[in-house]
C-alpha cells in the first residue's frame, strides 16, 4: 500500500471497552481494520471526523482517526511495578528531586527508615549523593529540604493515556 503520512502515529486506538490505549500509525490501524479485530469509532455527532486514505492498486482503505478494536485481551495486565533503584529512577527521570541533578543518583528515603519510614513508592525518591548527604538521617523538614514533587506510585501507562487524551479533548 503506498499511503501519504501527516502524523507518524495519527490514529487512537481504544480498547473494547472504549478506554483509549494508545497512538498507533496509519499501517497498524489499516492491519486492525482489514482483519476486523478493529473498527472505526466515531466520537462526534456530526461524524465529520479526519479521516485517513490508504490507497492500493485494490482498494482504498479510509482509516478514521479513532479506531475500537473488537477484541478484547489488550487490556494488559499491569501491575504497579516493585520499588527499586530502576523503577525509582525511571520515576523520576534520572533527576535528583531535590536539586534537579542527574549526576550520582542514589535512592532516597523522605522519612529516614531509622524514623520509621516506609520502602514504599511514596516514601522513595531519587536523589544525587551530595544531597543524599546532607539531607543525611532527616526528613526533609528537619533538613529543610523540599522534593520537587509529591511522589508516588506509577500508574498504569494505559490508564495515564486515557486521562492525558481525555484532559487534551475538554481544552
Ligand atoms: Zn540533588
Amino acid at each position: 500500500m503506498s499511503h501519504v503520512l501527516y502524523a507518524t502515529r495519527p490514529v487512537i486506538l481504544f480498547s473494547q471497552n472504549y478506554l483509549p490505549m494508545a497512538e498507533i500509525n496509519l499501517k497498524r490501524a489499516a492491519v486492525l481494520l482489514v482483519t476486523d479485530r478493529a473498527v472505526p469509532l466515531s466520537l462526534m455527532e456530526s461524524g465529520d471526523e479526519k479521516v485517513w486514505q490508504m490507497r492500493s492498486p485494490h482498494r482504498i482503505l479510509n482509516i478514521p482517526k479513532h479506531i475500537r478494536l473488537t477484541v478484547g485481551g489488550s487490556d494488559r495486565i499491569w501491575k504497579v511495578p516493585p520499588v527499586n533503584r530502576r523503577e525509582v529512577l525511571r520515576r523520576d527521570r534520572h533527576t535528583c528531586q531535590y536539586c534537579g541533578s542527574q549526576k550520582q543518583l542514589t535512592l532516597d528515603h523522605v522519612i529516614p527508615r531509622a524514623q520509621g519510614g516506609q520502602h514504599t513508592w511514596d516514601n522513595v525518591v531519587a536523589a544525587c549523593s551530595p544531597c543524599n548527604t546532607k539531607k543525611g538521617a532527616c526528613t526533609p523538614l528537619q533538613s529543610e529540604m523540599a522534593l520537587q514533587r509529591k511522589p508516588k506510585a506509577p500508574m498504569n501507562p494505559v490508564v495515564a493515556f486515557a486521562e492525558q487524551f481525555w484532559k487534551e479533548r475538554k481544552t
